[in-house]
């Protein structure tokens, strides 16, 4: 087995496949799904380049943020159907209105989760919201390259590691080209998400066809907000209609990603989770706002700006959006995801073991055992404690207080 980088630390980005013009590298899957590259010997000749444009072996140069907004889209349905505050929405939008081309990660359904070119407006809704689970890149950058070199402009959006690639795969770069990155807790692999969503379907006696998933829903409030397994039919824009939803912490997919069970390994050590950024714009959920007359009930973006091709991009975005600009340390420190990665569950090793044994339900719910005993004692505690009078008048008066 001919590896390019330590397997550990292979993001998948593709940077590597997208680059070999021999086609001497095909992607393999793990135990697990994941999708790693590996050398072809017979086709390789030697000439380096993967290995060269790698960015684990070369990492690029990255910059401190010095202006961050908190930011959501002026279109309440717009705003509705993102998962934050919809500035990626609005980005997209713009690029289209003006003749460009964006790349994002289109849900064709729940078992066909890749990056993909959107060139019409119509289209856009496909690539709203988060899908918490690895995109595919496939060839995707070389598309992107092509739509450089025929000199349109372009948006990329992605994790930080696959917009890592992307800069590696081009080296060097292009004023058309404007990369935007999520703040990124980390992915599992498709094939976990797809064997969830057959469970599911099966328990329920449903057809397996071609379902929508969405993780997380809005209410009115911040607090209304829901992570889970959310079905519905391929709708355009389903941000309102949800069919089968299975909430945390009841679903073990969801559960799972929380808790650090099955992320692609080179999660737990992500050189990107950190303020320095690899993009021109970094988004994220603005968790950590302080006082702001703005409204951040059905969800807020905050959007650091990294480099004055980000700045002048947001400029001409900004109309579209009410937004506020803040203070960079206190989105940093609101957003665990900027200061370290995600911190690998005790079960990482066994789970891995058992999946690919007993399949998913039954690993994923050995694996998490004994979160869900803690869960569900700690909770049972909560309400015994809280039933207690004197405690319960305590109780409500500190919860006013915070
Ligand atoms: C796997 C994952 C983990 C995340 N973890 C965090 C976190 O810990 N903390 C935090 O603050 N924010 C996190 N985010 C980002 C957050 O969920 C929102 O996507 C972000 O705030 C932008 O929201 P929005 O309303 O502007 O756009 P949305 O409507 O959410 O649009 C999302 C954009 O992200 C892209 N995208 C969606 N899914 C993927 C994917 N799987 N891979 C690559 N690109 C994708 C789409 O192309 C689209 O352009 C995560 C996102 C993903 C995909
Ligand atoms: S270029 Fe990306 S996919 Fe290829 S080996 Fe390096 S990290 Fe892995
Ligand atoms: S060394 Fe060159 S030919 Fe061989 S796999 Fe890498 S890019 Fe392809
Ligand atoms: S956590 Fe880091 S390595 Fe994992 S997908 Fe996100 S950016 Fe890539």
């Amino acid at each position: 087995m001919n590896r390019i980088c330590p397997v550990d630390l292979c993001t998948g980005c593709m940077a590597c496949y997208n680059s070999c013009s021999h086609r001497a590298i095909r992607v393999e899957k793990d135990c697990c799904g994941f999708l790693y590259p590996e050398i072809d010997e017979n086709s390789c000749v030697n000439c380096g380049l993967c290995f060269s444009i790698c960015p684990v072996n070369h990492p690029l140069e990255k910059v401190l943020p010095e202006i961050v907004y908190a930011a959501y889209s002026k279109e309440e349905s717009d705003r509705r159907s993102s998962t934050s505050g919809g500035a990626s929405s609005i980005f997209a939008q713009r690029v289209i209105k003006e003749g460009g081309v964006v790349y994002g990660c289109v849900q064709e359904s729940y078992a066909d989760i890749r990056h993909r070119r959107i060139e019409r407006k119509n289209e856009l809704y496909k690539i709203k919201g988060s899908k918490y689970v690895q995109s595919e890149i496939g060839d995707v950058f070389k598309s992107v390259k092509k739509d450089l070199l025929e000199g349109k402009q372009t948006l990329f959006v992605g994790t930080p590691c696959q917009i890592a690639g992307l800069r590696a795969f081009l080296r060097k770069d292009y004023a058309e080209l404007v990369t935007v990155d999520l703040v990124c807790h980390g992915v599992p692999s498709g094939e976990l998400l797809q064997e969830c969503v057959r469970e599911i379907l099966k328990k329920r006696n449903l057809p397996e066809k071609d379902y929508q998933v969405r993780f997380r829903v809005k209410g009115k409030m911040r607090k209304d907000l829901k992570y889970g397994i959310f079905l519905s039919d391929l709708i355009p824009d389903n941000g309102g209609g949800v069919g089968v939803e299975e909430k945390y912490p009841h679903n073990y997919y969801i559960t799972g990603f929380i808790t650090g069970l099955f992320h692609r390994h080179c999660c737990y050590s992500c050189s990107y989770a950190n303020p320095r950024r690899i993009s021109d714009v970094t988004i994220g959920d603005y968790w950590g706002i302080g006082e702001t007359a703005l409204d951040v009930g059905k969800g807020i973006s905050e959007v650091f700006l990294n480099t004055e091709k980000g700045r002048t991009f947001f400029e001409r975005c900004k109309e579209e959006m009410v937004c506020e600009e803040r203070e960079v340390m206190e989105a940093v420190r609101g957003n665990g995801q900027l200061q370290h990665p995600s911190v690998k569950n005790r079960n990482y090793e066994l789970f891995r073991k058992l999946y690919p044994e007993l399949g998913f339900r039954w690993a994923a719910r050995r694996c998490l055992y004994s979160f869900y005993v803690h869960y569900y004692l700690v909770n049972r505690m909560k309400t015994i404690v809280r039933s207690i009078p004197f405690v319960r008048q305590f109780y409500q008066v500190i919860k006013k207080l915070i």
